[in-house]
């Protein structure tokens, strides 16, 4: 097998955990169906643990060039307003960056690492059986099946491979749907 993991999906989980594996000396294979990453950006703030973590893997000051960091802010909309300068931490702050930014800054890290990133391919099927697991894929030059040892869904919340792992999604549906923009004043900020 050429690649112990294959992660489907490259967004800011899958480009991390590509780094994490690269990093234990994992040979590891992102599986990306967007050709570049997405501009349009769902999260706008990275909170503190998470800063801490990708301060450890030396990326951090890399991302705080280009954003702005925060000490008050809100943890997923909720009403209660938070003061991170309490916190006993060197990321005692919350650090106000596109989600595509960030995406960008892991990928190039886990590339650094020796990661493989194979964009504009899609993840058809997945099938397991008691030695690894067969990838059916589809790109520029057709389809074909890979195989590893391992296959982790990084594929966002509609996951295919959690469908394919027969995993049911614990939780509710969607209340609502909204549109995000940003507001000019907050792109000057940046
Ligand atoms: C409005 C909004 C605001 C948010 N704000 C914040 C915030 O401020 N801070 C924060 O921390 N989080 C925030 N979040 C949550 C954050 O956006 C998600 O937690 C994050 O995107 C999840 O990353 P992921 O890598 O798991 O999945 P995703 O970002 O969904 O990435 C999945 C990737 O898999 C690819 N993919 C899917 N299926 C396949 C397939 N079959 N083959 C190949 N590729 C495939 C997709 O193209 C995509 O690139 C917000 C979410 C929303 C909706």
């Amino acid at each position: 097998m050429k690649y112990e993991v294959i992660l489907i999906g490259g967004g800011p989980v899958g480009m991390m955990l590509a780094g994490e594996l690269a990093l234990a000396g994992v040979k590891v294979c992102v599986i990306e169906r967007l050709k570049e990453t997405t501009p349009y950006s769902r999260a706008l703030t990275v909170h503190p643990r998470t800063l801490e973590i990708l301060d450890m893997r030396g990326v951090k000051s890399q991302l705080i060039s280009q954003g702005r960091l925060l000490s008050r802010g809100h943890f997923a909309g909720l009403e209660a307003p938070l003061d991170f300068t309490v916190l006993d931490s060197s990321s005692n702050h919350t650090l106000f960056l596109p989600q595509s930014e960030t995406e960008k800054v892991l990928e190039e890290w886990a590339l650094s690492l020796g990661a493989e990133v194979w964009r504009e391919v899609e993840a058809l099927s997945v099938h397991q059986d008691e030695d690894g697991v067969d990838v059916k894929i589809a790109g520029p030059h057709g389809e074909t099946t890979l195989r590893s040892a391992y296959v982790v869904g990084t594929d966002g919340a509609r996951s295919l491979v959690r469908k394919h792992a027969n995993i049911s999604f614990e939780g509710t549906d969607a209340t609502f749907t909204a549109i995000l923009g940003m507001p000019f004043y907050l792109i000057w900020l940046l």
